[in-house]
């Protein structure tokens, strides 16, 4: 008896309102797809987010060691935002913590505006 529901469904395919079904599926299957897409992207996205503040500097704790300050511009240029972007330099400054001297830089995505703070330790850094 499923066979026969079965036929009955693929010979009601062939009637014009059933092509308007189709195009309905397919319009749907479509949107799915466009979702996924989407979605995929927004979650590497935010991978790839979580990958770059998660970056040595990104907090006191995981402070960049350097010597020199010569070290801390080597590290500052080599820096990509999460989406690619440029980075410009918007100041830095001291900052003390728990007796360890370091210098916190600032930079800021040319393309979608993100603010970094990237903490060096400069402890050692002999002047
Ligand atoms: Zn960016």
């Amino acid at each position: 008896m499923h066979s026969g529901v079965v036929n009955a469904v693929a010979d009601e395919r062939r009637g014009p309102e059933d092509l308007a079904g189709m195009t309905g599926v397919f319009f749907v299957a479509a949107i799915t797809v466009a979702l996924i897409v989407l979605g995929s992207r927004r979650w590497r996205r935010n991978r790839l987010r979580n990958a770059v503040r998660n970056r040595p500097g990104s907090t006191p704790a995981s402070a960049i060691f350097i010597r020199s300050y010569g070290e801390m511009e080597d590290h500052l240029n080599g820096r990509r935002c999460h989406c690619g972007g440029y980075l410009e330099r918007a100041g830095e400054g001291p900052r003390e913590v728990d007796g360890r001297r370091y210098r916190v830089a600032r930079q800021r995505c040319q393309d979608c505006e993100e603010d970094y703070a990237v903490f060096f330790d400069v402890t050692e850094v002999l002047h």
